[in-house]
């Protein structure tokens, strides 16, 4: 599943290739995945606004359009938007036809096999779920006493408190493994269990390994590309998502592998406490 720097990967391309453009067409549109609006007004209203900003928070990707519009989007488990793409394609879900700044014409594509993908078309401000989200876990604003706020007197393993997107907007599965690993944290440690310095450094490998991950143009152990096609790099940096049975590079202990919250979690029991 996409997490936030594989979203923040693609808001950065599609920030400087839709730069100026303005939406032409709603060529197709899959209603299943559409979310506060009708098709109807999708295909109505969409025509003829200009692209003013694409933003991110958490997973979502927030574009700014003329007249006061909004597109939320959401990856889903398996969601690419593709620029311009050379392959005809399969499981794609929406086509938009775009002009650019230079007049040109430009073809954005949301492709998802699993249909877990969202868009939603408002008007007065983003999709009104993204209310619910915490901070931006990359780009805040939140810091280490914040955190310990949110942990303070939970029982819930760290693993699964990382996951609510309540807390902090934009960790999943993968990161949260690597965070921890980093943090020399079990991820069944009771998140209110946690001392101050571990909380302190658990402040600070949340940006860092995540923006590692956008470094690196993201993670691709499954179906993430950019908007490109092309696929990311961190997943050949990997410290403990999925390496259960493997050698810990810190220690040389056995990873091993636990469900926490219904996911699949790895982690090194001797030097993970
Ligand atoms: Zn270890």
């Amino acid at each position: 599943m996409p997490e936030l720097p594989e979203v923040e990967t693609v808001r950065r391309q599609l920030a400087e290739s839709l730069a100026g453009a303005r939406y032409s067409s709603v060529d197709q549109v899959e209603p299943a995945m559409l979310r506060d609006c009708t098709e109807q007004q999708l295909r109505v209203e969409l025509p003829g606004r200009s692209i003013e900003l694409v933003g991110r928070r958490g997973k979502y990707i927030v574009v700014t359009l003329g007249g006061e519009g909004f597109l939320t989007l959401h990856l889903g488990m398996t969601g690419q938007l593709l620029v311009d793409p050379k392959d005809a394609g399969a499981h794609t879900r929406f086509i938009f036809g775009l002009e650019a700044a230079d007049g040109r014409p430009m073809r954005l594509e949301f492709r998802d096999t699993r249909k877990f993908g969202r868009l939603h078309f408002t008007s007065g401000g983003p999709a009104p779920r993204l209310a619910a989200l915490g901070p931006d876990a990359w780009k805040g604003p939140w810091d280490a006493g914040y955190l310990a706020d949110r942990l303070s007197g939970r029982t819930a393993p760290i693993k699964a408190l990382l996951l609510d997107q309540r807390h902090l907007a934009g960790i999943g599965n993968i990161y949260a493994d690597e965070i921890l690993w980093w943090s020399e944290l079990s991820p069944l440690r009771p998140g209110g269990t946690l001392s101050t310095a571990e909380v302190v450094r658990l402040a600070e490998e949340i940006p860092a390994r995540l923006g590692e991950g956008v470094r690196l143009l993201g993670c691709s152990v499954s179906d993430f590309v950019d908007t490109a096609g092309k696929e990311g790099d961190f997943q050949n940096w990997l410290r403990a998502y999925a390496k259960q049975g493997q050698e810990c590079s810190r220690c040389g202990g056995t990873l091993v592998r636990v469900i926490i919250a219904g996911r699949g979690t790895s982690y090194c029991p001797d030097c993970q406490h």
